[in-house]
């Protein structure tokens, strides 16, 4: 008999089925529930259904597989007998919660019903049980409240709309002339009973499920379910967790914080999320059930609080916590619920937090010897970096809006920076402003899961109502966005498209300035100003000793660099952006595109009198203008960068490029060439190319006019030997664009040569110097044996490498990338992260094709991959020397990279 398949992991009573390892099976929630029942936390019994089954369900046309249902009753059988209740019996019934729990966390994107086995006979035990028929009809009229909305799909039409069956609570708290759902007495929450389950009638045409175990089935395919409601799908889109993982159902005992004041409900971090700061954070809610907390429909007050309302438990909660963040040596993030006077965990899972919090974090951990230095490193996420570089308020421009009486009101510090834009108040208008270039700040009175690709889009978020564990204040932390949530002054009136603060009303479009660092918000602009980090390293403008932030983040920077072997090099075409490099602490540059030299100020003139000439001579003429030019852009390069590698390529876009875009550019050239305009429209004509990344370009521009290569070489070995005559010592590597034989490579290399070799010799001095190419064609890749023999160094072009091995058009392809990789088509946008089955094989082959043939050949990147994490991950283990990236981007490849050797090694 083939082996029984096991979809469900119990736990309760100090054991349990699995551990806190098992994410991948049991999704972090339940992994968490597990590993917090084996070490002795108190937990409510419960079981997990594996993201297998959620795997199966989506296989087979949404069925399970045929042992679940023998199983799922087995385990409730369990659970029944720990508690000593049964599942839909009339007197001390059991009631469930039903929460989904994906490998990696997708807060509030999934979803969850709470009460779940009530109905009009298990009511009637509760309220024996509780003692307290307000809370048991309470419980009853949120459950079905809940369970129209996530199970049977009752919910609001359109954006303004309210939910239909929240509309009916509504009409009865007017008609009783009350303001809060607490006012209402038992008999309306009976009459609201009634009134929800008519109105799912007439909706759906058929009953609310009375039967607990229909409720549960429902409830366990909703939660399923919503791994791919849009939301989901847009939240794994924005943080690319595949599609394909599922997510776990958990199954748990429900105990209740809002049984009465000895009641409380919470969450809590071991440490405080947005600054990283070492203190127990929270906020908890008396007598309330845990969504309203995460649902920001009440404010919660301060975990600290805590103490004056319930002491022991507080204590209690304190010890249990710094326990859990002992055993997972990790900062924390927990859900409690006090029911009287009791403590039960129902949660805890590794804390999100800003970058700014996960870099005191790992070093503060270091100090405290709970995790080592390798450890450190591996737990920041290189992206997040970013949010060290951001932007902070120019002081002297908020000193001012306050004077001037702009101060609005404050709120929670939820997400720290500086952001300033103009107001919304829906996502997907956030969205459709960004798209035509506005900054806007999306203004909310709450958000909710739906929002975020409007909360990707807006510069800030700013909610009414909510605490630092609100949706809106967790989800802006993890995406690195400033953040003021539960700004209670705010009135926002969704409908009316405005914001009121007592007299002061701002419109959608007005200018807000929020502070995600202190809570404050402003009207109208506020001038923003470079990070702290960016204030020691490139203003000079802080003293190193003065930012705690700067301290953390240079002590980090030094561990990835004492472990990481992988160089990191920076694009860079400007002395401005050599010398931001080089305080990143850039070992080198990359990559300098020369073009970008000719189009600064008037020299755009002097290139297309090169390419439009008619002659060698009159484009040498026309180079002789850029000569100086360029000389004295290499210059100013080679000097910052000292005695490190500096990669200047010769000329690489197609000469399309260059051309007069209208009528009036070809008359004002030809009245500068003095040739006819008629004349020089034609030969516009003749150069117009329909496929110009595949036209005449890189190497073969040189290969047609040799003396543009031997103008470009000039320039770099003059400004070099100038330099070295000074005494100092650049080093330039000479890259040759776009080469797929040998030959092209042949061609180009002797020209370079015989220049150095007479330069040199006139100014009478040797300068250290490469000959290499990129690597950008697929030919390139397999032919790479053979053009090893003509190159010093291979530097991937994998912005163009992509573009050829694919077949992607990397101008065009933005038309439908998106939905290849919504389809999975793709794992990911192949221009921002190395496909590594296609475009990482023929790196590969490259890698040791050239090492066949020359061992030491030099090897890095220099397409826009080498400042994305993955792929500098990938290029560690190919065996590449170096990353090239942007300027911004050095911080988070050496990291990357510092991550990529510890992985290796271990
Ligand atoms: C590349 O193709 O990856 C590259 C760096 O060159 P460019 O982007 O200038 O074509
Ligand atoms: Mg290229």
């Amino acid at each position: 008999m083939p082996k029984k398949r096991k979809f469900i992991y119990f736990f309760g009573n100090g054991k349990a089925d699995g551990h806190g390892k098992m994410r991948e099976l049991l999704g972090g929630k339940g992994a968490g529930l597990h590993e917090m029942t084996r070490i002795g936390i108190p937990v409510p019994p419960g079981f997990t259904i594996t993201t297998e089954v959620c795997k199966h369900y989506y296989d087979h046309q949404r069925r399970y597989p045929t042992e679940l249902l023998t199983q799922v009753i087995n385990a409730l059988g369990r659970i029944e007998k720990i508690l000593g209740r049964r599942f839909g019996a009339a007197a001390d019934p059991l009631l469930v919660s039903v929460r989904s729990g994906a490998r990696e966390s997708m807060p509030g994107m999934m979803d969850t019903v709470l009460n779940l086995g009530l109905n009009d006979r298990t009511v009637q035990g509760l309220i024996r049980r509780s003692d307290n028929a307000r809370f048991a009809f309470d419980s009853y009229r949120r459950f079905i409240q809940m369970y129209a909305d996530v199970v049977l799909g009752i919910k609001p039409k359109e954006k303004n709309a309210t939910d239909p069956l929240e509309a009916i609570l509504e009409r009865k708290k007017k008609a009783r002339g009350v303001r809060l759902d607490t006012e209402l007495t038992v008999a309306d929450l009976e009459e609201l009973v009634v009134e929800y389950k008519a109105e799912i009638k007439t909706t759906l045409g058929k009953e609310f499920p009375e039967e607990p175990r229909d409720q549960l089935w429902g409830a366990i395919g909703a939660v399923f379910g919503s791994w791919n409601t849009d939301r989901a799908i847009a939240y794994r889109e924005l943080y690319q967790i595949p599609n394909n993982w599922g997510t776990a159902v958990n199954v748990q005992a429900m105990v209740f914080g809002n049984l009465g004041d000895n009641c409380a409900t919470g969450v809590a971090f071991t440490r405080n999320p947005a600054s990283g700061d070492k203190e127990f954070y929270g906020e908890f809610l008396v007598n309330a059930q845990g969504e309203d907390v995460v649902a920001g429909i009440r404010t919660p007050k301060p975990i600290a609080e805590l103490a004056q309302f319930l002491p022991k438990a507080a204590k209690q909660l304190q010890r249990v916590c710094n326990s859990i963040e002992k055993h997972f040596r990790e900062m924390q993030d927990v859900e409690f619920t006090i029911e009287e006077g009791k403590l039960w965990m129902l949660q805890t899972r590794n804390g999100k937090r800003t970058g700014f919090a996960a870099i005191r974090i790992a070093v503060d951990m270091v100090g405290e010897r709970i995790i080592d230095k390798r450890e450190a490193l591996l737990r920041i996420e290189p992206d997040q970096l970013n949010q060290l570089l951001r932007p902070i308020f120019d002081l002297n421009g908020k000193e001012q809006a306050h004077k001037a009486g702009r101060l609005l009101g404050k709120g929670l510090p939820a997400g720290p920076g500086a952001a300033t834009g103009r107001i919304v108040f829906h996502a997907e208008d956030a969205v459709q402003w960004k798209q035509r270039g506005e900054r806007v700040v999306l203004c909310r009175i709450e958000t909710s899961p739906d929002d975020i690709r409007g909360m990707d889009a807006a510069e800030g978020i700013l909610t009414a109502r909510g605490g630092m564990t609100s949706h809106a204040a967790l989800v802006a932390r993890q995406m690195g966005k400033v953040c003021v949530a539960g700004c209670e002054v705010l009135h926002i009136d969704y409908e009316g498209r405005v914001l009121r603060v007592d007299q002061t009303e701002l419109k959608e479009g007005d200018w807000i300035s929020i502070d995600g660092s202190t809570g404050e918000v402003y009207e109208g602009e506020i001038q923003t100003f470079p990070s702290e980090v960016l204030q020691v390293l490139l203003a000079r403008s802080l003293e190193p000793k003065k930012s705690r932030v700067y301290q953390q983040f240079a002590k980090l920077m030094k561990w990835a660099d004492e472990v990481r072997t992988l160089g990191v090099r920076t694009n860079a075409d400007q002395p401005d952006q050599a010398a931001i490099a080089k305080a990143f602490g850039s070992e080198g540059i990359g990559l300098c595109r020369t073009e970008h030299m000719f189009f600064q100020g008037d020299r755009i003139q002097a290139v297309r009198e090169m390419i439009l000439a008619d002659d060698e001579t009159g484009r040498r003429r026309a180079l002789a203008k850029l000569l100086p030019m360029q000389k004295g852009d290499f210059k100013g390069l080679l000097e910052i960068m000292g005695s490190l590698p500096v990669t200047i390529r010769t000329l690489d876009p197609p000469l399309h490029e260059f051309l007069p875009k209208n009528d009036e550019e070809v008359v004002e050239l030809a009245q500068v060439m003095s040739v006819p305009v008629a004349v020089l429209r034609d030969k516009v004509n003749v150069l117009h190319e329909f496929n110009p990344m595949l036209g005449h370009r890189g190497c073969r521009l040189g290969i047609s006019y040799p003396e543009i290569t031997e103008m470009q070489a000039q320039a770099i070995f003059e400004a070099a030997c100038e330099l070295r005559r000074d005494g100092r010592n650049p080093f330039p590597e000479i890259m040759i664009p776009l080469v797929g034989s040998r030959q092209e490579l042949h061609e180009q290399r002797t020209i370079v040569e015989r220049v150095a070799r007479e330069t040199q010799k006139a100014y009478g001095v040797k300068v250290r110097y490469l000959i290499g190419t990129m690597i950008e064609l697929p030919r390139a890749c397999m032919v790479a044996d053979e053009i090893a023999a003509e190159a010093e160094f291979f530097s991937f072009g994998t912005n163009d490498l992509t573009q050829t091995c694919l077949g992607l058009s990397r101008d065009d392809a933005g038309k439908f990338l998106p939905t290849y990789v919504l389809h999975g088509v793709f794992p990911q946008d192949p221009f921002v992260s190395i496909d590594q089955a296609g475009v990482g094989a023929l790196m590969r082959i490259a890698v040791a094709k050239g090492r066949k043939t020359r061992k030491n050949l030099e090897m890095g990147i220099c397409g826009e991959h080498g400042g994305d994490p993955k792929s500098v991950a990938f290029c560690h283990d190919i065996g590449l020397n170096y990353v090239s990236c942007s300027p911004y981007r050095v911080a988070i490849a050496k990291l990357a990279a510092a991550q990529a050797a510890l992985i290796k090694k271990i």
